[in-house]
């Protein structure tokens, strides 16, 4: 796929392009072009183009639109599947829940645009009406993981494109082809120029537009480090910046939890998508009475699990995403083993396959809180497990952390979980289902996961500005304008 889709057409590249490569196989799956400050421009200036139209064309012709494109992605949701599983490596089925939640989200933000475009305000006098609009900000950047490479799209084009924005999309060097692949789908029912794709490096192209003139808002989902360079870069701007970046979520185990489920819930939390997810479960605190027997059978539902191409039905886990990230988790594994640390199943690649960036499901006990493994951001399969005294010694453990995204509980006792639900710093909180987003419901982070929410009415927010508007239905001198003399005499009687 050598283009880049810029004011409705596709940019043919005969410049250097990136590989794709499929991290099950290490084939190269295909190339997109490497994009440039010029191409960034050139997407600038389509987008802002299109805004002067889109951002007033009515709630119910963009909401049609949107509904249009859920339509023809379910439609497509077998095939788009195929390309996530071969771009991204996530296990199929995985993949065909990412491509209906996408399908679902712009349904979900094609009605809630609809809904409002501000409220009514009790004015200070009578004779005076007040209220609030809620504006577009104008060209949007959405610069995308590889991890849900299409789920964390919609996330901003559906409520940006509903809000009256355009937006210009900048997906994953690793995984761009199955955005790529809905091209067609953006084509047939949006007019030109309101979503466009550019492609390649983000300290290239991305940089590029973050730091263009002509974009007003920057999303970005991606690890903290790069936030902060893009905050940085938007500060010095004053540009408005959305960043929903890196986490590393606890998950508390009480003594009162179904072991059978809690230990499921937890292998399942920390391995899927090979633990690749910003709200895996990173840091797993168990209560002392019941760790020996939880350990026991993690260990023994882990080795269960099958690691393979992600294609194949059988496959549980599926690779990481490249070398750099196996190279980046297999060292924070052997860092914790040298202080420690114990590994009881995995801790390192395969036998089988022998081709591939697969790494081994690995559950680590005797591991410490100031382990690198567990205090930063570890995003591979991962599950380390420390025992805790009480709900308050978990409590303490799970906010010892710079990170803020989401964290999970298992128990039915309603004090600890409530306890827990109050004291712990995170944007959402799982109480016996980890990891269940609702379109509904506001997702993002605290502390340096960042501070904007998608999804729900404040994900649509995040791509509004408040206008705020005063009415004087009746004109008048008012008594407090110049000449201040009458107005003091008026005071003073
Ligand atoms: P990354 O930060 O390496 O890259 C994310 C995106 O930013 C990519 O498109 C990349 O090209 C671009 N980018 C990189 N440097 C840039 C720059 N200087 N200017 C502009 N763009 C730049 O992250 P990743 O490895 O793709 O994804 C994994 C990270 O994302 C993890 O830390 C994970 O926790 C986080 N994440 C967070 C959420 C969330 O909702 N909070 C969701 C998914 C992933």
């Amino acid at each position: 796929m050598k283009f880049q889709w810029v004011g409705g057409q596709c940019l043919k590249s005969k410049r250097e392009s990136i590989p794709v490569i499929n991290p099950a196989t290490e084939e190269v799956l295909d190339h997109v072009p490497r994009g440039t400050a010029a191409d960034a421009d050139r997407a600038v200036q389509a987008a802002r183009e299109a805004f002067k139209t889109w951002r007033w064309v009515p709630a119910l012709e963009k909401a049609q639109m949107l509904h249009r494109i859920a339509a023809d992605l379910r439609a497509r949701q077998k095939e788009l599947a195929t390309l996530m599983t071969q771009e991204g490596g996530k296990p199929w089925c995985e993949n065909r829940d990412e491509v209906e939640w996408v399908a679902a989200c712009f349904q979900y933000y094609a009605e809630v645009g609809r809904n409002s475009r501000g409220s009514s305000l009790p004015p200070t006098f009578h004779h005076q009406v007040n209220f609030t609009i809620k504006e577009p900000y104008g060209v949007v950047v959405g610069i995308i993981p590889w991890n849900y490479p299409l789920l964390l799209m919609v996330w901003k084009v559906a409520p940006a494109l509903m809000a009256g924005n355009t937006i210009i999309l900048k997906p994953s060097e690793e995984t761009p082809l199955s955005l790529l692949n809905m091209v067609d789908i953006f084509e047939k029912h949006l007019p030109p120029g309101v979503v466009n794709i550019v492609t390649g490096y983000g300290e290239e192209v991305g940089e590029a537009l973050v730091k263009h003139p002509g974009t007003d808002l920057i999303a970005i989902t991606g690890s903290v480090e790069t936030g902060k360079r893009v905050g940085q870069l938007c500060a010095a701007q004053v540009k408005k910046f959305h960043g929903e970046l890196g986490g590393n979520d606890p998950f508390i185990v009480c003594s009162d939890a179904d072991l059978d489920i809690a230990t499921r819930a937890c292998a399942w939390a920390a391995f899927l998508n090979t633990g690749q997810v910003c709200t895996s479960a990173k840091r797993i605190y168990v209560f002392n009475d019941i760790a020996d027997e939880f350990v026991k059978r993690v260990v023994k539902f882990t080795k269960s699990l099958k690691l393979g191409n992600g294609l194949d039905p059988d496959t549980d886990i599926g690779p990481m995403i490249n070398m750099k990230q196996l190279n980046d988790v297999h060292a924070r594994v052997t860092d914790a083993v040298r202080d420690g640390a114990k590994v009881l199943c995995g801790g390192g690649r395969p036998l089988n396959p022998k081709r591939g960036f697969f790494y081994e499901p690995t559950v680590v006990v005797n591991v410490k809180q100031k382990m690198r493994l567990v205090h930063t951001e570890t995003f591979g399969p991962i599950l380390p497990i420390m025992r805790v005294k009480d709900i308050d010694h978990a409590i303490e453990l799970a906010n010892d952390s710079n990170y803020g995204l989401g964290a999970n509980i298992y128990t039915n006792n309603m004090e600890w979980a409530m306890k827990a639900m109050e004291r712990i710093t995170a944007g959402t909180f799982w109480i016996n289902d980890p990891l269940t987003d609702n379109d509904a419901g506001p997702f993002g982070g605290m502390r340096q996961t960042g501070h904007s929410r998608e999804l729900g009415e404040e994900g649509l927010d995040e791509f509004r500005e408040t206008k705020h508007v005063h009415l004087d239905y009746k004109q008048e001198i008012k008594p407090y304008w110049y000449p201040y003399a009458k107005y003091n005499r008026l005071a003073s009687q």
